[in-house]
């Protein structure tokens, strides 16, 4: 990795707290963080690796806050039979799926959907991972993807009672070998969180051995909470509270947690989340697929609830998320003007929070002390760009433009679109076409 790359000349877009624009600024980076930035003209006598970035747009690098990178075999599967509702989505295709992965689908799905993710600007991805026939080694077959395509991860295998006590105790087992090999030498691109699938496929029994064992290594939890009304009519019947009641009882939920979804959360619950500091993960374009609804995500934020925004696997493209998460608070709100705070504040801000709990690190600003993790755009805006406009840009300009560059760590990993990897993509292509189609045949 080269110790130091000046980024020079192009228009910087910040995000921290509030917008700003700085146009013909340089960034230097050194040793994977962003040490000065200033107008180019400052850096004339630098003499180490130069990037120009003239006539584009540099953004802080995209987050993806709740995804699964283990789905990509789903695509263009015609096998599942329609689904009426939520369970049916999750017992025709999704437990089918995963059920029938090999680690080495779990290893080139997981590479497929992070090329996809580089070519998109997304730097971080925070993923789910289910693949209850193959479940040891799992994780570390995503994490040698995650390894190859240079991006950060966190990473956790989704434990559940859905197929049996043995599968349920080897996701136990997977998440505390996996969060011990990340906690001895994960580097800073990787991390784990303890997964867990949902309140409504965990017994008791199983919830109090996860805490138990995430507890006492110290890592935060990473479930599906209240995606649909299921959820929260199952944690009735078992519990008599609900599904963010359940998991608070359990010790699951708080500041190291991520709760993707909330949906269908009570006002009560919202404040829950708000005094647990547990981080929720709004998924817009799925919660609209499966027809569960749309998360209160403006009523969230303005009760003290961080939340971020993840594409749970719809899309590597968070600033298309982005669009549809503003569309869904318009629609669910009759309110055509409502919603654009609090949707780019997720997309920046709360998951730049987010990364940084888990990570350790200051992400999602350009600015000395942060981590170099950016996204350069092909962007020369048709109408005036400032402070003032620079998200709706981000919104109607920037997510229909492409992404040029995009750089981890101070790692170059995509440079005038072409990836700079080692990893011949046409083949990882090729050979993930061939295991969809034995996974679909084995379906
Ligand atoms: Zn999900």
């Amino acid at each position: 990795m080269p110790s130091a790359l000046l980024i020079e000349d192009g228009t910087l877009l910040s995000t921290g707290g509030t917008a700003s624009v700085r146009r013909g600024h340089s960034v230097l980076i050194e040793d994977g963080f962003i040490t000065r930035v200033a107008p180019g003209a400052e850096f004339a006598g630098y003499k180490g690796r130069r990037l120009s970035a003239a006539g584009k747009l540099v953004v802080p690098g995209f987050v993806n806050g709740h995804t699964h990178l283990y789905s990509t075999f789903a695509r263009g599967l015609s096998k599942a039979r329609p689904s009426r509702d939520f369970m049916g989505v999750l017992r025709n295709l999704w437990w089918r799926l995963d059920s029938a992965l090999t680690t080495e689908d779990c290893y080139q799905s997981a590479l497929v959907a992070l090329i996809d993710s580089v070519r998109h600007g997304t730097t971080t991805v925070i993923d789910h991972h289910a693949s209850p026939g193959a479940v040891g080694g799992s994780l570390d077959a995503v994490a040698r993807a995650v390894g190859e395509s240079g991006l950060r991860a966190c990473l956790c295998y989704e434990v559940s009672d859905r197929d049996g006590a043995k599968v349920a105790q080897a996701g136990l087992a997977e998440n505390v070998h996996f969060i011990r090999r990340c906690q001895a030498h994960g580097g800073p691109n990787l991390r784990a969180l303890f997964g867990l699938h949902a309140s409504f496929t965990l017994s008791d029994r199983t919830l109090e051995d996860a805490a138990g064992l995430g507890h006492a290594l110290e890592v935060g939890f990473h479930i599906h909470a209240a995606e649909a009304k299921a959820d929260q009519q199952a944690a009735r019947r078992r519990s008599r509270t609900g599904v963010i009641d359940r998991l608070t009882r359990f010790g699951v939920l708080g500041r190291r947690s991520i709760a993707a979804h909330c949906v269908h959360v009570s006002p009560r619950e919202i404040a829950s989340l708000a005094e647990t500091g547990t981080a929720v993960v709004h998924n817009p374009q799925s919660n609209l697929n499966n027809a569960v609804g749309i998360a209160r995500v403006v009523e969230m934020v303005r009760r003290g609830v961080l939340v971020g925004l993840g594409t749970d696997a719809m899309t590597a493209n968070m600033l298309e998320e982005a669009r549809a998460a503003l569309w869904a608070q318009h629609h669910a709100n009759a309110n055509p003007s409502c919603g654009f705070g609090e949707v780019t504040g997720a997309l920046f801000g709360g998951n730049a929070r987010i990364a940084g709990r888990i990570f350790g690190l200051r992400v999602g600003e350009i600015r000395q002390g942060c981590a170099a993790d950016l996204a350069i755009f092909d962007y020369d805006p048709p109408t005036p760009l400032t402070d003032g406009n620079a998200l709706g840009h981000v919104l109607f300009g920037l997510s229909q433009a492409q992404v040029d560059t995009t750089i981890v760590g101070g790692r170059v990993l995509m440079e005038r679109r072409q990836l700079k990897l080692d990893i011949d993509e046409a083949r990882v292509i090729a050979r993930a076409r061939e295991l969809a189609r034995k996974l679909w045949q084995r379906m």
